[in-house]
């Protein structure tokens, strides 16, 4: 079957990290950006480079290490903001320039001040100049849905003419209703002939719970590129969800004649890592992601389901890489077999990297029955961030009862110094937190702080997720481990290494 295909735009790093107390530091973005790659996704929007230093470094390490994907900067319709972006991602195997701006009147009369013949002629200059710089340029009409399509249709002309590639059209306030939408989309399909020679995209957001439906109606009149993010993360109520978008594609694949690049089983995978780094849980009843999407409850749907799983099941779980968790080790597992499940699971580690996994991986293989694919993957990915960090927890000692205060002595290393630092005060948590910014030297507000078990069971490993305010900004930091306590713990100092790398702690 030859179906048409549909190209997925991540924006899981650009608008994603837009959303509210979200803090990624570049080697998450990389991880993220790993995994993206992984699932194959054929554009990766790495973020924003002119708006921090910060953004413009992680868009600049996936740039130039994540490899078989598109590497995508937005920028605004400015020329600073066009030459940042082509500098950040320009050794990038593929990279591609997004610029953007508004064509809707209400944005042009009170956020831009500017006339329709002025925005015309900015769109035709940045477009111009980004072309002249990365082959792949990308162009966004901003609030494209409230704006008069025959003028929106001559900005779009214009970025087709001046060497756009893509064509965004987004619905940024998430206001269009779907046939109204794939009608606007086959309007501009008419008025621009220039559009059947370029890919054109949607970008959609949630505010009314129809950023996928809008998205697919846009594909249905004759869009080729859809922007979405995992887990449906973005500004407000998030973006079109690419789990549910990409599964849509999948399961009704005769009735729509379209297929993506993305490998499905990386799903699941996927979801968990950006979940995790993120702090943004994922909904229970979530479709293909939330925890219960395959849990049949009813007696009437379980009894269906044995006896033949199609009664109730219109996808597979395996499909999406859910309950397939064949890796098992356990504590008499050598090296090999470890070295063998990481490869299994996409990790390819240096030997130094393997020696550390491996130390790792038997501290909780002692402590835990078998250690799963969900184990290896959190145990990799731990062991990563720690090599780029500069304090490291390196012995801990609380006590605690009911009744007293508790009492806590902590020892942080740093490029080969020792730390140490104590604390006497109401709750464990608290009296262990202060006894790490003793060592430190800093004073940290605790902003938020989460638990949960990484898999099932009582031996579960714990991660922890603290956000940490110092000097103003808040600083994320994810742990995990077989004890609380050392999560925790860990997870304060992992904040704290990226206030440090922003010279918030010293
Ligand atoms: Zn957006």
């Amino acid at each position: 079957m030859n179906s048409e295909r549909i190209y997925i735009f991540d924006t899981t790093l650009r608008d994603g990290e837009q959303s509210p107390g979200i803090s990624l530091n570049s080697f998450e973005k990389l991880e993220i950006a790993e995994q993206l790659a992984r699932l194959g996704v054929d554009v990766i929007e790495a973020g924003f480079p002119i708006s921090s230093p910060g953004d413009f470094e992680g868009v600049e390490k996936i740039a130039r290490s994540v490899s078989g994907v598109t590497v995508c900067a937005l920028a605004r319709a400015i020329e600073k903001d066009v030459t940042t972006a082509w500098d950040a991602i320009r050794h990038a195997e593929r990279p591609r320039i997004h610029t953007f701006i508004s064509t809707s009147d209400v944005h042009l009369e009170h956020q831009l001040r500017k006339s329709r013949d002025e925005v015309l002629e900015i769109a035709r200059r940045m477009v111009a100049l980004a072309a002249s710089l990365c082959d792949d340029v990308e162009f966004s009409a901003m609030d494209a849905t409230r704006s008069d399509p025959d003028f929106l249709a001559s900005v779009l002309a214009a970025a087709v003419e001046e060497g756009a590639r893509t064509i965004n059209i987004p619905d940024t306030v998430g206001y269009a209703i779907p046939s109204e939408f794939g009608d606007f989309i086959r309007g501009q399909f008419q008025r621009v002939p220039g559009l059947r020679d370029v890919a054109v995209s949607v970008h959609c957001h949630n505010d009314l719970g129809l950023a996928v439906a809008n998205s697919l109606a846009a594909v249905e009149a004759g869009a080729t590129q859809i922007e979405c993010a995992i887990n449906g993360l973005g500004e407000r109520a998030g973006n079109a969800s690419l789990e549910e978008i990409v599964m849509i594609l999948e399961t009704r694949r005769a009735a729509l004649d379209r297929m993506t690049g993305v490998k499905t089983t990386e799903i699941s995978r996927t979801s968990r890592l950006v979940s995790q780094l993120t702090g943004y849980d994922v909904q229970p009843n979530k479709a293909i992601v939330g925890k219960n999407a395959f849990a049949h409850e009813s007696g009437i749907h379980q009894d269906g389901v044995l006896k033949e799983r199609t009664t109730y099941e219109i996808m597979n779980a395996a499909s999406v890489g859910r309950g397939q968790s064949d890796i098992v080790l356990g504590k008499h597992s050598g090296r090999h077999a470890l070295k063998s499940a990481m490869e299994e699971l996409g990790f390819k580690l240096s030997d130094d990297e393997l020696n550390q996994a491996f130390v790792h991986f038997k501290k909780i293989a002692d402590r835990k029955k078998q250690v799963t694919a969900v184990d290896l993957e959190h145990l990799v990915s731990e062991d990563l961030r720690e090599l780029s960090d500069i304090f490291e927890l390196k012995a801990y000692h609380v006590t605690a009862a009911a009744g007293s205060m508790s009492e806590s002595r902590v020892e942080i290393g740093k490029e080969g110094q020792r730390l140490s630092g104590e604390s006497v005060t109401g709750g464990s948590m608290e009296s262990i937190f202060k006894a790490i910014d003793n060592a430190v030297g800093t004073r940290g507000k605790l902003k938020d702080y989460q638990v949960r078990s990484v898999t099932e069971g009582k031996d579960s490993l714990g991660e922890v997720r603290v956000v940490v305010e110092v000097g103003g900004q808040a600083y994320a930091g994810t742990a995990l481990s077989i004890d609380v306590v050392e999560a925790s713990a860990k997870a304060y100092v992992r904040a704290l290494n990226n206030a440090y790398r922003v010279g918030a702690v010293k």
